[in-house]
């Protein structure tokens, strides 16, 4: 980890001068995001101060990860960079495509057959480029990187939701599209609006059965799952500092399901036993060095509400333990009495059919430890376990110590199934029923972090309600939804009355971590000789082709569909069952905009295919105008390609021919992206224009050979009958995003720059 420790102490050597000048130029006390943001500007110190929720900032992060279903398309596209080598730290780590069935051995030489060619094509890309590569089985993502690379100020982007877990150690971690991600790997910008602040005041001290979960479900019923929405949440407090690091990292992880941009934690004593626990004493030392720029001004502590733009206070002495759910992350039910009536007004299965422990968000050493000193009390009061158990530690050097420590084998004692180190049921790699479709109505407990419908089993009727790792253990023993450990006793196999009593566990390996294999692959040094191979007949993997520049003149288009209202990056590019595509744009094209609803039938995957006459799938419509040398259009309603950051939305259109977005506003990383791909992406100037494309239409661009930044574009509609309408769009391009749609995309352009 030398690579790091100097890296480490580049972003440290830099962050007095950068926090310093901001502060003189905010002209006020700093919190700790705004310290971390600006001391990683990508123009080095700044120059102006920016307005939260508002300014765009280009920002230059540490490093980045990404898990086996994004990296695919990720790295696909980083291959066509030109690039000899990453242009920033990047792990890769394999552990969404590996499913819970019977347990880690069997399940892990399954998933090793079923992806083996997706995990080859993501080791080798991964050792030609310099990046660090986690085999399946090394562990979920979030885990590993804290474990092993998070650390205290720093910056980091990841190609998935859950990337925000590094908070926990002191990091402005952000999930991104994959799309940002191979910018970053190419050495450009990363661009962000500048967060919100909200701060999170923790008073009091967490005891008994209430854990750092509890604190993150109470925030989650506070705010909703949409109150975080834009703004980075800094926790701060006594109650803060009291906790655990891992602890932190499970507050931070769930941020992404009130929609956070990310959460974070000043650095703190926590956090220094945790990365000396994980061997990066080198970081602590070096993190010592500048403490109070890795934390707050003093001020904005004493007086929060001068200084961040929505303050909550909580106070953990008098937290009680929830149960969130079911279907959303958001609904709080304390632990007790009060959910044996809402489960039976809302006809919710009260008996508990599994226990889940796991996930990014809580599969720690101290989880683990947590939970299992509450199995162990089944064990020794002779309870039989009502539900039954799964567990997924977060990476093989929990699992090894954990195994190491005997609290593996107290679950296993307890007929658990230890799953594979990996993500597994969280992400629907649950191999619970054959016909999950058809499955009966169930509740389950877990203490991951999304609940939403069909997310751990594919099973409509399944009831997932998310707790604390202990809070699991003790309610899948009971096996009921309502069971209250604090108050309620249990009938054990002698017919005696017994009681839990309080978790207790460790937040450290007493003797420390242990493991043989991490399952870690550091890169060649020099990777140019490493052949990264697809086979043409993949039906998952395919190889970049680069595309082709529209040009500057479009005449002869045709409408592809006029999508009519919501159209999300879901109704675009689907997932579900066409996640095993991603890494193949072909394949996964067969899904593009087939969720859109067309405004002239309002039916879904239904337009008219111009040159026949007929109606047919937007897929298929849109190759044959392609095999026929016709440039499309697809016109669309107000906030266009909103939802998830997914550039598979913007390139697979592109792929099938598609030359313009017209729409009546979009959301703006959707837009980015169009762009980026070297599509047009436009906005009506008059909304109402949007009612006089016709089904039929043939579109001709008049002046795109005058593209520039600021000047509106016009494009005429010939109708059927052949009356026109001209038709004016905006366009947010600026002079560099003109010169992507020029080279046909923005990696055109870097692999360009790069030869030059
Ligand atoms: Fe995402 Fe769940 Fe895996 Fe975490 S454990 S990275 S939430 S799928």
């Amino acid at each position: 980890m030398a690579f790091d420790i100097d890296m480490i102490k580049g972003v440290y050597a830099n962050i007095a001068d950068r926090v310093d000048k901001a502060r003189s130029i905010v002209g006020k006390p700093l919190t700790l995001s705004e310290k971390i943001l600006y001391a990683h500007l990508w123009d080095g110190v700044a120059d102006k101060a920016f307005v939260r929720g508002k300014d765009y900032v280009d920002f230059a992060p540490d490093r980045i990860a990404c898990q086996d279903a994004t990296a695919q398309m990720a790295l696909l596209q980083f291959m066509q960079a030109g690039k000899s080598n990453v242009a920033v730290p990047t792990t890769v780590h394999c552990d969404h495509l590996i499913q819970a069935k019977e347990g880690a051995s069997t399940d892990l030489k399954h998933a090793n057959d079923v992806s083996s060619e997706v995990f080859k094509f993501l080791e080798s890309v991964s050792n030609k480029y310099g990046i660090g590569f986690w085999k399946p089985g090394a562990g979920i993502i979030h885990q590993v990187v804290l474990e092993n690379y998070a650390f205290p100020g720093g910056m980091m982007i990841g190609t998935d939701s859950h990337t925000v877990n590094a908070g926990g150690l002191g990091m402005v971690a952000i999930g991104v599209g994959g799309a940002d991600a191979v910018d970053v790997m190419a050495g450009m910008a990363w661009e962000l609006k500048f967060p919100k602040l909200i701060g999170v005041k923790l008073t009091g001290k967490l005891s008994g059965w209430t854990a750092p979960k509890d604190v993150i479900l109470k925030v989650a019923e506070i705010l909703t799952v949409k109150g975080g929405t834009g703004a980075i949440v800094e926790y701060f407090g006594e109650g803060a500092t009291s906790m655990s690091c891992t602890g932190k990292g499970t507050i931070c992880n769930m941020g992404a399901e009130i929609g956070a941009t990310t959460s974070t934690f000043g650095y703190d004593e926590s956090m220094e036993r945790y990365l000396r626990a994980t061997e990066r004493a080198d970081v602590a030392d070096a993190a010592n060095e500048v403490k109070s720029y890795l934390t707050a001004d003093p001020e904005v502590y004493a007086d929060p509400k001068s200084y961040f733009d929505e303050v909550i206070e909580i106070n953990l002495s008098e937290l009680s333990p929830l149960l969130n759910g079911p279907f959303t992350p958001d609904l709080s039910t304390p632990v007790g009495s009060e959910m044996t009536e809402k489960a039976t007004a809302n006809e919710w299965p009260l008996k508990v059919e599994w226990g889940l422990i796991g996930s990014c968000t809580n599969s720690s050493y101290e989880d683990l430890s947590r939970a299992s000193s509450i199995a162990q009390q089944a064990l020794d009061k002779n309870l039989k376990t009502k539900a039954e158990f799964g567990i997924n530690p977060g990476s093989e050097k929990v699992r090894y110590t954990t195994e190491r420590d005997g609290i593996l084998d107290i679950f296993e004692k307890l007929n658990a199934k230890i799953f594979t180190n990996a993500c597994g049921p969280c992400i629907g790699q649950w191999a619970r029923y054959s016909d999950p479709k058809n499955a009966p109505k169930n509740s389950i407990i877990h203490s991951f972090n999304r609940n939403f419908a069909k997310r751990a089993d594919g099973n409509p009727n399944t009831h997932a309600f998310v707790a604390s790792p202990e809070m699991v253990a003790a309610i899948a023993i009971a096996g009921r939804l309502d069971f209250n450990p604090m108050t309620d006793k249990l009938i054990n196999e002698e017919g005696e009355e017994v009681m839990f009593d309080e978790p207790t566990g460790w937040e450290l390996p007493p003797k420390g971590f242990e493991v043989k294999d991490n399952g870690y692959l550091a890169p060649d040094e020099d990777g140019s000789d490493v052949v990264v191979s697809v086979d043409p007949d993949s039906e998952r993997l395919q190889l970049l082709e680069p595309f082709t520049p529209i040009g500057d003149s479009i005449t002869g288009a045709k409408l592809l569909i006029k999508a009519f209202g919501k159209c999300t990056t879901d109704h675009i590019s689907m997932a579900g069952p066409w996640l095993r595509f991603r890494g193949h744009l072909d394949n996964i094209s067969n899904n593009c905009l087939i969720g859109a609803v067309n405004a002239y039938n309002k039916k879904t995957n239904f337009v008219k295919n111009q040159l026949t006459g007929d109606y047919g799938g937007v897929p298929d419509t849109a190759r044959e105008y392609k095999a026929a040398g016709i440039k499309s259009i697809v016109v669309g309603d107000h906030n266009y390609g909103e939802g998830s950051s997914r550039e598979h939305a913007a390139m697979e259109p592109r792929h099938l021919g598609v030359a313009a977005v017209i729409v009546k506003s979009f959301a703006r990383i959707h837009e980015t992206n169009l762009k980026k791909q070297g599509l047009l992406g436009l906005t009506f100037a008059n909304e109402a224009d949007y009612d006089l494309i016709q089904e039929d239409d043939t579109i001709n661009f008049l002046d795109l050979d005058e593209f520039a930044p600021d000047k509106t574009l016009s494009i005429e509609f010939v109708h059927a009958d052949g009356t026109k309408d001209v038709v004016v769009t905006n366009h947010t391009y600026n002079a560099a995003q003109i010169a992507w749609y020029k080279e046909g995309s923005a990696l055109n352009l870097i692999k360009k720059e790069n030869a030059s």
